[in-house]
Formats: C-alpha cells, structure tokens, sequence
C-alpha cells in the first residue's frame, strides 16, 4: 500500500476580463489567479490486492453533491495518468481517491479543479513519474482551463482560456472574507454564454488583437500593484467582467458583495476591495489583518442575517497544492 495526503486549495480571481473569441470557441481570458488557504484534503491510496475490485479508481467524497463516477475532476485526473503512463501506474493497482470537501461547490473558487491538479501531483509522487510542473501544467490543461494554475498555486496571470500560467511574487500576507449563499451555485458555461449573448460585440478576433492584449495583461496596472505589494491598489484594481451579468440577476449576491465592501464603518474604510470570484456566486473580500477579517465577517453575518450564507475568513497563500503527509 503506498498513501499520499494533500491538501487542494480555492482560488479567487484579483482580475478577470473577457477579451474575445478564439477560433476553438472558448474565450480568450485575462487573469490574475490567487491561491488562498482554504482548501479540500485529498488522500490517494494505491492497493496492490484488487481482485475484489472492478473499478480501478474510485473516488469518495463526503460532500452528497460532488459526483463519485468519471465526471469527477479527480477521476479524469487519475484516468489521464493511467492512460498515459501505463508501466508506471500499473505498480499501484487499486487507487483511492477520498476527497474531504471544505470549499464550496458551483462556487466560482475552482474546488474540482484543485481536487484534479492534487490528484496529478500525488499520483506523480506515488508512481516516482518525475514529471516536471509544465509537463504536469500540460496534462492539467487537458482536464479543464483552471487546472494549470490550481497546479502551479499562488499568484499567476492566465491567459489563454485559462490555461496559459505564469507566476508572479504573491502579495504576502492578504487577508480574504469569503462568502457564499449555501444553496445557490452559478454554472460556469452559463456565465460565459450569457455575457456572450449580451457583450460579444466588443471582443476581439483577430490574432494580432488577441495576442497584443494578452501582452499587455502581463504589464498590466492589477501586476504591477501586486508586484510592488501596494495594497491598497490591488485592493482598488480588483476587476471581474463575469460581475456584470451574475449580479444583475441574483440581488443576494449583490447584496452580499455591497455589505463586503462597505467594511464595518459603512464606508468600507478597512477593506481593500470586495469582488466576485469567477463565475460566482463566492463574493470576496481583502483585508490587511485577520482582526479586520473577522470583524467584517461578524458584520456581514449581523447585517445580512441570512442562516443560509457561509463566511469564511482565510488568507491569500504564495503555494498551491502541497503534499502534507506520503
Ligand atoms: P470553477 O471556478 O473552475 O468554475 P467552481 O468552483 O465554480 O469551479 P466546482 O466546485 O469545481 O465549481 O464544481 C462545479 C461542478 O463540477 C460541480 O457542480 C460538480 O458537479 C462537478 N465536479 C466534478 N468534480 C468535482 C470535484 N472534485 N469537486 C467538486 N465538484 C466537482
């Protein structure tokens, strides 16, 4: 038996602007990803003795809304593996992968395509594969547009769909007030037709276009703040084009980010930004200490008074996936 314990964490996006079409019909992205410390525990257990078993992956979860067959990240993580390296992986017979969900699903935080990045590091780790972060970043790409930088973790510009990453120096130490209605997710592909529908005459198409946009992200007013860790403008530049068709929609979450932003005073004097992560419905919140996290969430908690809103104070992390026990 070999074992692998990891721990998968969320993501929140500082900036995230629809810039056009590309010809395999995705849109192209602009993005600034940041890694935060909230996170799933994922542990792989590989079993030599499997003749009582059919499936040679299987996944558990203990969230009863996160699927346990191959539409689980995690399982087309493992399944790529295995289809891939079949000599390597064929020494760990039986794998088991058992996801201890923490972060909210549907939730615009990338969970399943943490859940996948942990799943190819650690079977990495448990086959002695050897592969390197862009290898890993390349296979990752296959799985889904998220899982590159949920490999890479920290602080990264993605473009691309998504999948294009490079790191940058984390803003050490941000504090981030998360929160989101329990029962209320967003699907993703319906964010990004719906701003289609309503926006599309503004992308870009052409390659030149494209690829002079997707240079400028890299010097971009977001990377520039983050790079002389000035706060107060990242906190100032945070940016989300998906904002302007989820918010309009869903009154309680434009409700939950005015109540984020608006800090304990009323006049958002502690916090540095408040924005919706991604496709939604997870609004967050940057803070410069864990005093002004707490305090904003207690606030938020009185103001809104909602028994289904969950609030989360955690913190912006330089790492992503790390291996915590083999
Ligand atoms: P993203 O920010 O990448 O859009 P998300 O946070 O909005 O991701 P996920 O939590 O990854 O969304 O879940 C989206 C859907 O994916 C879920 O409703 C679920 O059916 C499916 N899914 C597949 N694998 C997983 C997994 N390992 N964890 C959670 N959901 C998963």
């Amino acid at each position: 038996m070999k074992r692998c314990v990891l721990t998968a964490p969320a993501k929140i996006n500082l900036y995230l602007e629809i810039i056009g079409d590309r010809p395999d019909g995705f849109h192209e992205l602009a993005m600034v990803m940041q890694s935060v410390a909230l996170a799933d525990r994922i542990e792989i257990v590989s079993r030599t003795s499997m003749a009582q078993f059919t499936q040679r992956i299987q996944i558990r979860c203990n969230h009863p809304d996160v699927p346990t067959d191959e539409s689980n990240l995690a399982h087309q993580a493992a399944s790529l593996l295995l289809d891939r390296f079949p000599d390597h992986l064929a020494q760990l017979g039986l794998i088991e992968i058992t996801i201890d969900k923490q972060l909210p699903i549907a939730a615009g935080l990338a969970g399943g395509s943490s859940n996948a990045a942990a799943v190819l590091v650690g079977l990495d780790l448990l086959a002695g594969l050897g592969l390197t972060q862009p290898e890993l970043c390349d296979l990752a790409a296959e799985i889904g547009s998220d899982v590159p930088f949920c490999v890479m973790g920290g602080t990264a510009i993605a473009t691309g769909r998504g999948e294009q990453v490079t790191s940058i120096p984390s803003p050490l130490g941000l504090w981030v007030l998360l929160g989101k209605y329990r029962h209320f997710g967003i699907s993703t592909p319906w964010a990004y037709k719906t701003f289609r529908q309503q926006f599309s005459d503004r992308y870009i198409s052409d390659t030149v276009g494209l690829k002079q946009r997707r240079d400028r992200v890299h010097s971009g007013s977001m990377v520039e703040a983050i790079s002389h860790s000035d706060r107060a403008a990242i906190g100032q530049l945070l940016y989300n084009d998906l904002e302007r068709v989820a918010l309009p929609v869903h009154p309680p979450v434009a409700a939950l980010r005015q109540a984020m932003a608006a800090g304990t005073d009323g006049q958002g004097a502690d916090v540095l930004g408040a924005m919706m992560s991604g496709s939604g419905p997870t609004v967050f919140a940057l803070l410069e200490t864990e005093d002004q996290a707490v305090n904003l969430r207690d606030r938020v908690q009185a103001t809104l008074d909602d028994p289904d809103l969950d609030l989360w104070v955690t913190q912006c992390s330089p790492t992503g996936i790390t291996v915590i026990d083999a």
